[in-house]
């Protein structure tokens, strides 16, 4: 099988013909001319239901993911959205407790008395095992989760929800296809903000969901995307096919240099705890060897004394911007509990950091100054 950093390069890209040009050109046209006898030989015929440039990032999706097929979105939260969609209306779902807020702020918000669903902690079998009722038809998961880096046992999850007829959607967002691949461990369909990871450099917003099988529940959801025309622009499309020619390098580097941060961190006396699947203080540590191929680029710490002191610790960075989001080059940090609201369980002195590309020298000295003086 063809090795990753060869696939992301070659998987949906051609020689164009028309124009022998090695980069696919942009295709902007929203619309595509009839063959004399009426059809559409070539595929395209309208680019709310398809456009090369998105058919080109699809392949590469789907062949990243291990899938068969995949659907690109406007973005991660349009992706998840065409999930709750596809679910007859009374269907029950189980989602993480500590699911991305926008998510569950939709479930609870959008599909209110349409959707039944519940949050509980996946990690607790018991209790996983005591709320699927009859109705229920998918299980969420969100594996490491957000900020809490908290691990799903894929595996075990989806081969409960096998045993009752319940599909599995992964969000695979955190780990990135090369962290991590949920539909070899099981689930159905595996769901990405491409806003991060996947475009890599903060500049576009995107989604995808990509599918084990091409099966009536994927048909379904292809037509929604059509239907419903939560789709990528061309030029989205063709910015993050490039960027995630790249992702397999950028994806060593953000792990390398968030390991080493963590484990700076840890030592550090103004720091409480470091949460990263790749510390071997991680409370999962175990399953995160056995399920993640890398440990991802995320990682949370709270600081000692408190919501103030990691306000200070903030302010004081210089190389880390203080912004939301994450899977960009440049290293981001924020205090989460600040943009989760008022009812967030998020403790007030964790502190969220994207690690990005920049040296990890240069990351460190940064940190150690910011947590000197904070
Ligand atoms: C960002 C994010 C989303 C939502 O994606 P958007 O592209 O912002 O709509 C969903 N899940 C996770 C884990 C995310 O980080």
């Amino acid at each position: 099988m063809m090795k990753v950093e060869t696939l992301v390069i070659h998987a949906g890209s051609h020689v164009d013909e028309s124009t022998s040009a090695v980069v696919a050109p942009i295709v902007l046209s929203t619309t595509f001319e009839r063959d004399h006898d009426g059809n559409y030989s070539k595929g395209y015929s309208y680019s709310r239901a398809g456009n090369p440039n998105r058919q080109a990032l699809e392949t590469v999706l789907a062949r990243l993911e291990g899938g068969v097929q995949a659907a690109a979105f406007a973005s991660g939260n349009a992706a998840g959205m065409t999930v709750f969609q596809s679910l007859k209306p009374g269907t029950h779902i189980i989602a993480p407790d500590d699911m991305y807020h926008g998510l569950r702020n939709q479930l609870k918000t959008l599909f209110a008395g349409i959707l039944e669903f519940d949050f509980i902690d996946l990690n607790n079998d018991e209790l996983l095992l005591a709320t699927i009722k009859p109705n229920t038809g998918l299980i969420w998961i969100e594996t490491p989760s957000n900020p809490l880096l908290k691990l799903t046992d894929i595996a075990k999850v989806a081969a409960l929800a096998r045993k009752h007829d319940i599909k599995v959607v992964c969000d695979n967002t955190f780990a990135s296809p090369l962290g991590q691949q949920p539909l070899s461990l099981g689930a159905d369909v595996v769901m990405h903000s491409t806003t991060k990871y996947l475009g890599g450099h903060s500049d576009l917003t995107g989604g995808a969901l990509i599918t084990a099988q091409d099966d009536e529940w994927w048909k379904k959801i292809l037509n929604i995307q059509q239907m419903g025309g939560a789709i990528p622009a061309p030029t989205d499309c063709y910015w993050l096919a490039r960027s995630i020619k790249t992702l397999p390098y950028r994806m060593r580097g953000h792990v390398h240099n968030a390991q080493l941060l963590a484990e700076y961190l840890e030592q550090h006396t103004q720091v409480e705890q470091v949460l990263y699947p790749g510390l071997a203080s991680h409370p999962q540590h175990e399953l995160a060897k056995q399920q993640m191929l890398s440990f991802g680029g995320m990682l949370s710490f709270m600081v000692a004394g408190g919501k103030d002191a990691a306000e200070r610790v903030i302010n004081k960075l210089q190389l880390f911007a203080r912004a939301t989001s994450l899977g960009g080059v440049e290293s981001l940090i924020e205090r989460r509990a600040a943009i989760e609201g008022p009812d967030t369980k998020t403790p007030q002195n964790l502190l969220r950091v994207s690690v990005g590309l920049e040296h990890i020298d240069d990351l460190i000295a940064d940190m150690q100054n910011a947590l000197n003086k904070a």
